[in-house]
Order: structure tokens, then sequence, then C-alpha cells
């Protein structure tokens, strides 16, 4: 099964909204002209409006520092070389167990450490509120704590809001920083305000915070390598040193960032029919996403599976940790060609209405 979304086709479609932007682009613009090392400031701006309000406090006093990033991981990339060399703390990162490999890889290659702290029991599938409280309450002060905003990768399963106020207090009396990687906004509950709830929580709770911001899901942008990195100051003029440190590490590694992707966003945030074409795209996809839990669990106890599947239903986003084991993992791609990481994690996404029952029936034998 793909990482990526499909329709029920399974075929990755784009977006309407992606479409009609294009097609303003191709009449707007005749050039293919280097953007800033920081990219497009339009682009920079809607992107951090997106993820703090329009009328935030911290935009409107200026204390954001946020530079175009190629797509997620060039966030995590900017934001952990920036960490890695003026952190003023211990540069080490608290990561959740589990969390997309990636983390660990991008944020060890640019110097940073990386620790752990309890989130989720692959067995149980459910948030380890207490084991994440007890670990977080132990890491050094002035360490680095990181976050998925929302939709985490790869268990599908997210803190709850009254979670997410313990852990900012909790994160505050360890004198932590928070950052939060934020590739999925808008895919948990189909609303991008509700899937801001987690950092703006932190902000209001006066952290300052690193947002990393990824469209490649939530805008189908995979290959426009479209994201953004954001950090918040305590004043304008500590967001503009961050910012030129920033871009002193993106010249030195890949000089500036593409422009197509960020011509698109920027032609569908700026413009609010586009804007609101694009949000009822997503809450689709979101539903989407929910039907197909909803069916592989109905198929599942149809063909008669005595397992408790509750938690495909309670997870939420992209992603499925399903429990089957390694061992299970290999029997379903060996006997009945479906394909899925060792640690059992299910794209959702690669569900449709057709293959649901074939995947369920499947899951049921080699689950027997
Ligand atoms: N963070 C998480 C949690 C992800 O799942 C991904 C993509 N799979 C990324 C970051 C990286 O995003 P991008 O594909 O835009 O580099």
């Amino acid at each position: 099964m793909l990482d990526n979304y499909r329709d029920d086709t399974g075929n990755p479609s784009i977006f309407k909204s992606v479409v009609e932007a294009e097609k303003i682009i191709k009449n707007k613009y005749q050039d293919k002209e280097y953007s800033y090392f920081s990219g497009m400031e339009d682009y920079n701006s809607l992107a951090v409006k997106l993820l703090l309000g329009d009328d935030s406090v911290f935009i409107c006093q200026k204390r954001t520092a946020t530079v175009q990033a190629v797509g997620g991981s060039g966030a995590l990339y900017v934001s952990g070389k920036f960490m890695a060399q003026f952190f003023p703390g211990n540069t080490c990162i608290y990561l959740p167990q589990p969390t997309w490999a990636n983390h660990e890889a991008i944020f060890k290659f640019v110097g940073l450490e990386v620790a752990w702290y309890r989130y989720c029991d692959p067995k149980v599938s459910k948030l380890d509120f207490e084991g994440l409280m007890d670990d977080i309450n132990k890491i050094p002060e002035k360490s680095i704590a990181f976050f998925q905003g929302c939709a985490h990768n790869p268990t599908g399963v997210d803190p709850s809001q009254e979670q997410w106020c313990e852990i900012s207090q909790l994160v505050k009396k360890r004198q932590l920083f928070p950052v939060f990687d934020v590739a999925y906004q808008g895919f948990a509950s189909g609303d991008f305000y509700n899937d801001a709830f987690s950092f703006r929580t932190f902000l209001q709770d006066g952290h300052k915070v690193a947002i990393l911001q990824s469209y490649s899901k939530s805008m189908g942008l995979y290959g426009e390598r479209t994201g953004s990195c954001t950090f918040i100051a305590d004043c304008k003029s500590e967001a503009d040193t961050i910012l030129t440190q920033m871009e002193e590490i993106i010249r030195k590694t890949y000089s500036s960032p593409p422009i197509h992707g960020s011509r698109i966003v920027v032609e569908i945030l700026a413009d609010e029919n586009l804007k609101y074409m694009w949000f009822q795209e997503v809450k689709m996809m979101s539903e989407r996403l929910k039907a197909m839990r909803n069916a592989l669990k109905e198929n599942l106890e149809k063909a008669g599976s005595k397992h408790n599947w509750d938690h495909i239903v309670h997870q939420i986003g992209m992603f499925c940790l399903s429990k089957l084991t390694p061992k299970q993992v290999k029997k379903l791609t060996d006997d009945y060609h479906i394909y899925l990481p060792a640690d059992g994690r299910i794209s959702v996404a690669g569900l449709t209405t057709k293959n649901v029952q074939y995947v369920a029936n499947a899951i049921h034998e080699v689950t027997k």
C-alpha cells in the first residue's frame, strides 16, 4: 500500500483547486527566475497565516521568521541544522516513540542528538499518555521536544485537546523548546482550524515554538517539494536574526527553493474562492479516510474476525497501526499481495470501496 493519498479509484488525483491555480499561473508568469534564499515573500506570509490564523498576534508583531522549505523534509533539515548550530540549551531532540523514520535520520544527520519519549505502544495502539508525561517530565531542562501537530504518522493516534493542554504545561515547566511537524493539517478533522489546536495552544501558553509545514499531502504537491519552516521569536529583531541564519543555511545547502509549488499555494491561499474549494477537497479526503476505516472494521467483523478492531476507527488521518505482527504482515504480502511495512502500518488511503473487502478478508485469514 502506498504512502500518498489515493482517491476511491486508487489513483493519485490532482486537487481541482490546484488545477485552477495552475491555469492562472500559466497566464500570469512568463519566467523561471530564482526565488530569494528564503523563498517567495507572499508564500511565506500566507503559509504562516494558515498555521497561526490571519489575525495572529505573532504575525502582527512581526515575531515570525518563516522560510519556504523543500517540502516538510526540507523544513526538518533547515530547522534541525539551525537548532544544532544555535540552540542555546541541550542540543538533544526528544522524539515520540514511534515516529516517521526520517525524523531520527534527518535530525542525527544535521548534528542533533536524538532521544525518545513514550508515545504509543503498537501492541495496544493507544496513546500512552502516562508514559509520555512521565518521560517528558524527565527530559533535561532546556532541551528540544518534538511533536507531530496532528494525524500522527505512523500511529494515527493524537492526544486529545485536554491532553495537549497538559503537555503544554509540562513542557513549560521543564523549559523545553517545542517543535511541531505539521504534515497533515486538515487531514485529522477535515478542518484546518481544529488541526492547528496543538501548536496554537502552546503559543497561547507563552511558548516560543518552531513549526514545520508540508503541502505534500494537504495539497497533493508531493513532487513540487513545497513546505515551510517557521520560528516564533520574542521580538522582531530576534525573528530577523533567525531568518538571516536560516537563509545562510539555505544558501549553503541548495541556494533557493523551487518556485512552482509555492506559486500554486499562493494562488490558492490568496483567493477566497480557491481557498474554499481547497478546504472542501481536504474535507472530502478526510471523510473518505474515515469511511474506509469504518468499512475495514465492518468487513473484518463480517468476515467473522473475533479480534477487537476498534483502534482502526479510533485512529485518525492517513495511517493506521493495525497491530499486525511482522509475521502476519509477511503472510499478507506473500499470500495476498498486500504491501505494508513490517510494523503493520496500513496506509488507509490505499483502501477503496472495491478492495476493502478483499483486504479485510485477507487480514482475517492471517490473524485467525
Ligand atoms: N513529517 C511527516 C510526519 C511525514 O509523514 C512526512 C511525509 N511522509 C514529512 C514530514 C515530510 O514531508 P514531505 O514529503 O513534504 O517532505
